[in-house]
């Protein structure tokens, strides 16, 4: 997989470094020896990943990173920091900047290549999903990147896996100040714990007794409801080639023991408030894919979600020798409910009549409203015969109970007309079948309303 890699860095001479160690592994390297240009290029959404140098003149790399992590536009953007210093309070101050990690000059070819590696995993993720959710902006759905930038990282959901009391409770209890803990110290418990529980993060111990935590981390990134949570890993500075590993099967942060407390808490944020985006990225996704097949206001498939899948059913019908109802409902005199009643009312009849048609029909039978107050029901291997008593079934459901409007203090009596058909020839135009069953129900109003009228191929 390969990537954008923007190295920022005022000495040219630590440019041309790490630009030749990430080519030789085919990364494409762009290169900024300050911040604007280094602003100016994520803006225009140019790279995937920054190495950002700490130390510049004018603005340093935190100002750097604190300005990429505030802007809507560039938030996602992972960034390295890479740093000559390398105290605890220089990393945490990169950290409250935002920064998603920490290499240190002179920088490993091991470390730099597996780090820039999971990042690159996690960019391609984030960005496939910011893809999809872009037709949830243009209809009018809220902007994840907007609470993301405001996003504290606090008050997730923690689960601990570690078997050593002296380190799970001090662990626990630093991160207890800003968010709710679980502790599991059974490993071979920690994987349905984890996927029972909804967290927001696993921080893993690799130090366990008789149990491998990497098992455990890649466990957890194959099953289905663990896969998203982030992993933070944990390891004894003897293990700290298997964290290596662990990047390469997913986890996505690491800290070595003896554990620095800001440190931790800093890391644990990042982590949490990079699930919250993506899992807000994911619902906009989910509920853009809903908000296109289906009406809001009743909860049925749309008219656009119908006409598509029509054609399909029509199809597998006739591939089937199986027959196919299909039937148009309309409500009668409804112009008059609103005129007598208001819109509101109107409304409430459309929602209750939606709630009745879902009862009345089975669930390979796809109902949905077709126009104002008309909607469409098909019926998969069902004849005109069976499609009638339906139809009947469902005319009496309606005329037969009066509607609730205004909040339960009215009840009006509502009834519908239906025009009923079936594909029978093979191979016939869904549209054919849709115009026969619309003169069916244009004789059912002319006849008198509140009946059904059933017209055969
Ligand atoms: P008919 O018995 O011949 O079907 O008469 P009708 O009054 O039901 O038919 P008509 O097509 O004249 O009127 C339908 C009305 O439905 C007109 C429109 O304002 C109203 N309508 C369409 N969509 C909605 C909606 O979402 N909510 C409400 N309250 N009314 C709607
Ligand atoms: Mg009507
Ligand atoms: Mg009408």
């Amino acid at each position: 997989m390969s990537a954008r890699i923007l190295v920022v860095d005022d000495v040219s001479a630590n440019v041309k470094l790490l630009e030749a160690r990430l080519s030789a592994e085919y990364f494409d390297v762009m290169t900024a020896s300050n911040g604007t240009e280094a602003l100016a290029i994520s803006r225009r959404a140019e790279c995937d990943i920054i190495l950002l140098d700490v130390m510049m003149p004018d603005m340093d790399g935190f100002e750097v990173c604190r300005r990429l992590k505030t802007d809507p536009a560039t938030h996602h953007i992972p960034v390295v920091m890479v740093t000559a210093l390398d105290s605890p309070a220089d990393r945490n101050r990169g950290l409250e900047a935002g920064a998603d990690d920490f290499l240190t000059k002179p920088v490993s070819d091991v470390v730099l290549i597996a780090r820039v590696r999971s990042l690159t995993r996690l960019k391609m993720m984030t960005d496939e999903l910011r893809m999809r959710a872009i037709t949830s902006l243009e209809i009018g759905m809220q902007a994840p990147e907007r609470s993301a930038v405001a996003d504290t990282g606090k008050g997730g959901r923690i689960l601990l896996v570690d078997d050593r009391e002296s380190s799970y409770e001090r662990l626990a209890t630093i991160l207890a100040a800003e968010h709710t803990v679980d502790v599991e110290p059974n490993p071979t418990e920690a994987l349905f714990h984890a996927a029972e529980g909804n967290y927001d993060l696993l921080i893993v111990s690799l130090d366990l007794n008789n149990f491998d935590g990497l098992r455990l981390c890649s466990q957890a990134r194959s099953l289905e409801r663990t896969r998203h949570v982030p992993i933070l890993a944990i390891a004894d500075p003897e293990n700290s080639t298997r964290l290596l590993r662990g990047l390469e099967i997913g986890v996505n942060d690491y800290l070595l023991r003896p554990i620095d407390k800001t440190e931790l808490l800093a890391r644990a944020r990042t982590q949490i408030r990079r699930r919250r985006y993506t899992d807000h990225l994911r619902d906009n996704v989910q509920n853009s894919i809903e908000m296109a097949i289906t009406d809001a206001l009743t909860g049925l498939h749309n008219r656009r979600y119908m006409e598509s899948h029509l054609a399909t059913l029509a199809e597998q019908a006739s591939l089937r020798g199986k027959p196919l109802a299909l039937m148009i409902l309309d409500i009668d005199y409804f112009k008059s409910i609103n005129d007598n009643y208001g819109h509101d009312a109107g409304d409430d009849v459309l929602r209750e009549f939606a709630v009745r048609v879902r009862k009345s029909i089975r669930g390979i039978d796809l109902a949905c409203r077709y126009g104002g107050e008309e909607f469409v029901i098909v019926m998969p291997e069902t004849d005109l015969h069976v499609a009638g008593m339906v139809a009947e079934r469902l005319r009496r459901s309606i005329a037969g109970e009066p509607f609730a409007i205004h909040k339960g203090t009215k009840r009006i009596e509502v009834t519908i007309s239906i025009g009923l058909t079936t594909l029978e020839r093979k191979g016939e135009a869904v549209a054919e079948v849709l115009k026969r069953a619309d003169t069916a129900l244009y004789r059912a109003k002319h006849d008198g309303r509140n009946r059904v009228v059933s017209q055969a191929a």
